[in-house]
């Protein structure tokens, strides 16, 4: 089937966890930076995720939201309406408490069981909380194995939203089935990509809130994938937490703050009035895709 005549679908996914979480040596779950703190804290995420809702309103983006259970119910007792505030939005699961399941950082590999213990309990806590059905899901440091595949199978998921392809000849952005794990589960994939000088990039958009990246770099990017993957779904990704404090926890300057939001400002903005790209829910595509 030609998608010659589709435009590039562009998802915003959210990644919602803990500030500056990392994975610890010797325990499962992840702690907010510095970890010697021993504390999971959700303030600055708090505040992202509001003000990055408000933007996606104030754009009409209905975007992908990647909750971790933990950080959803803390957000609850925080008094934060989230079922209200993620009302046009896809609410899809991002692990209990942000668990590094191949144990790469924590150095303790989960086994099966205790994966699907965990993700049927966030599962169940996002699904309690939002009351709607949970059909995505993205692993902690986006980083699965068959485990946590055979997993999310027995669990019902249709996607997974966790592996990283490069766009190219090979892959224009399309779902594919996860064969390499012998999985009928769908992998809608980040996309990896050259930046104007042929160095790699990801969509993740923290490299500009770190100053490692500009937002005109994703812009390009964007532009070359309408070229290149009609049809395909392009997904940016998003923490939350990283518009108000660092990788290492440390608050950003006011000012970088605003400057955060208006990099962020300016990509949406763009995205938006681009011709031939059209924003969508990863559910939503993928319904678009089944049906094609
Ligand atoms: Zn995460």
């Amino acid at each position: 089937m030609t998608k010659i005549n589709e435009p590039l679908y562009v998802a915003i996914s959210l990644d919602i966890d803990p500030d500056a979480n990392n994975a610890v040596k010797g325990r499962y779950d992840a702690l907010s930076s510095p970890v010697e703190q021993g504390a999971v804290r959700i303030e600055a995420c708090k505040r992202g995720l509001q003000k990055i809702l408000e933007l996606l309103d104030i754009f009409d983006i209905n975007a992908t939201l990647f909750y971790e259970a933990r950080t959803a119910q803390m957000l609850v007792a925080d008094g934060v309406d989230l079922p209200k505030l993620s009302e046009r939005h896809e609410v899809s699961c991002h692990s209990l408490k942000h668990e590094d399941y191949l144990g790469k950082v924590s150095g303790v590999p989960m086994e099966e069981a205790s994966i699907e213990e965990s993700i049927t309990k966030a599962k169940e806590i996002l699904e309690k909380i939002f009351g709607r059905e949970t059909r995505g899901f993205r692993a902690p440091y986006t980083r699965i194995n068959q485990a946590v595949v055979n997993v999310l199978e027995r669990l019902g998921f249709q996607y997974d939203s966790s592996e990283t392809v490069a766009l190219g000849t090979e892959w224009k952005g399309c779902p594919f089935l996860l064969e390499k794990f012998d999985a009928d589960l769908l992998e809608l994939a980040l996309p990896t990509f050259p930046d104007s000088k042929g160095k790699k990039m990801s969509s993740y958009l923290w490299a500009i809130f770190e100053g490692r990246r500009v937002s005109s770099d994703y812009i390009d990017a964007t532009l070359r994938a309408r070229e290149t993957a009609k049809g395909g779904l392009f997904i940016f990704s998003i923490h939350p937490w990283h518009l108000y404090v660092d990788c290492r926890g440390k608050p950003f300057h006011e000012e970088q703050a605003t400057q955060n939001l208006e990099h962020l400002e300016y990509i949406l903005s763009r995205l938006k009035q681009m011709q031939g790209v059209q924003i969508i829910r990863q559910d939503a595509y993928l319904d678009h895709w089944l049906l094609s």
